[in-house]
């Protein structure tokens, strides 16, 4: 492996590295102009020149890599990355082990020891490797090679994301071992999903929400009239028909939506047609709703960080209060609304400020039932509170 070269940290920066941040953000590089090859080793220096951590160069938002030991002794190569996937894989023993849930993250980023890569696995032995950037693409060969050397995979794919933006780059995805037949179905804590592994970005479920879908199903769906917006393939939906909700609305605007949430019913032996899936714009969705004097015992709101249709932006930070305030008017008294952002630029508790603004806008009251971040498997460390992006309150109108 090439040698490592030496980075100048900025004087305000150095502290954040010393307490194990584990982020190399641009602004905190003062000799940028030696970066020149992504997946070059790193080591940085403050200006005393002591060493303070080692890491990557890799370009992802406003980063430039991420520190992957405070050991300037260190060596990155085959054995360190073995070292850090089984960590992981070891702290999974459980998922593994759990008949009920047969898909899980293995490998959760710096919350791992490796920012820039996620690893999933779904139906024992089906694994996708999910690179933020060239500069951890570019130790492909270790990691796979370990990858493989602990785990009994049957077939390993990849996503690649590497623009600063985090765009997915169309590719076949396949990278070893034999190709998994689609729809593999999963299950996690018994629900089944189909899942996609060469189909795009995404595969037909967000394993994040995983302990939500559970207390849906298990503790707020029972007799229930829902309506789930941004529904994607209507997970949340089918989590409270299996709870025993009397019926699920689901409106996504894509197209694709439809199918995908028909088949998710579809493998869950649901009846789809007792249920309304709905291609639209979740605004006017809404007006329509106001309009036709609708009413839900509970409306579950996950929309994306950012989204632009053709006649709204919605961009979480800024708009959550007014979605809420939509939500908490077709939702019946003492109904529940779930609110959920992954949006990393703002935390819990300016999340629960939106909460209160939106209701106290609306001059309605609520309690707050339950608060769910990452779970288990999506490993963070505290060192970087912005790494546990998920936040999902269940609220009751009172
Ligand atoms: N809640 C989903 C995940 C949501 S992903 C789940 O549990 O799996 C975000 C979804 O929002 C995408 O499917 C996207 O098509 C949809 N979306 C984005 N903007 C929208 C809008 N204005 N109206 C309806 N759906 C929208």
């Amino acid at each position: 492996m090439a040698n490592s070269i030496k980075i100048q940290v900025k004087p305000n920066y150095v502290k954040l590295f010393k307490t194990g941040y584990p982020l190399i953000d641009k602004e905190a590089i003062k000799n940028s102009d030696v970066l020149k090859q992504e997946g070059t080793i790193i080591d940085l220096f403050d200006d005393k020149n002591q060493f303070l951590a080692k890491g990557y160069y890799g370009k992802q938002n406003k980063g430039r890599g991420w520190v992957l030991s405070h050991n300037q002794k260190e060596v990155i190569d085959q054995a360190f990355f073995t070292k850090k996937l089984k960590a992981a894989v070891e702290a999974r023993q459980s998922f593994y082990k759990d008949n009920d849930t047969t898909a899980f993250r293995v490998f959760n980023g710096e919350g791992d020891g490796i920012g820039g890569l996620t690893i999933d696995c779904y139906e024992e032995g089906y694994y996708v490797l999910t690179w933020y950037s060239e500069g951890i693409y570019s130790f492909k060969e270790e990691i796979i090679k370990s990858l493989s050397n602990i785990v009994d995979y049957k077939g390993i794919y990849e996503k690649k994301r590497f623009d600063v933006k985090g765009t997915y780059i169309e590719d076949d995805d396949f990278v070893i071992g034999e190709r998994a037949d689609f729809p593999l179905i999963v299950k996690e804590n018994g629900i089944k999903f189909a899942v996609y592994l060469n189909d795009g970005a995404m595969v037909g479920v967000f394993l994040d929400q995983k302990d939500v879908r559970k207390a849906i199903r298990d503790k707020y769906a029972k007799g229930k009239n829902v309506l789930n917006t941004f529904s994607y393939t209507g997970a949340f939906s089918v989590a409270a028909a299996l709870g025993g909700a009397t019926k699920t609305t689901s409106v996504d605007l894509a197209n694709r939506s439809k199918a995908k949430t028909i088949e998710q019913f579809s493998v869950n032996q649901l009846d789809y047609e007792a249920q309304d899936i709905i291609v639209e714009d979740v605004f006017n969705y809404f007006k329509y709703a106001v309009r036709k004097q609708l009413s839900f015992d509970m409306v579950i709101l996950d929309p994306p960080s950012f989204a632009r249709s053709k006649k709204h932006t919605f961009s979480a930070g800024k708009d959550y209060p007014e979605l809420l305030k939509q939500a908490i008017q077709l939702t019946e008294r003492q109904g529940i609304i779930v609110a959920s952002s992954n949006c990393s630029t703002f935390g819990m508790p300016k999340f629960k400020g939106f909460i209160e603004k939106a209701f106290q806008e609306t001059g309605e009251t609520y309690k707050i039932l339950e608060e769910f971040s990452l779970p288990k498997d999506f490993k963070t460390i505290k060192e970087f509170k912005e790494g546990n992006y998920l936040k999902v309150v269940i609220i009751k109108k009172l």
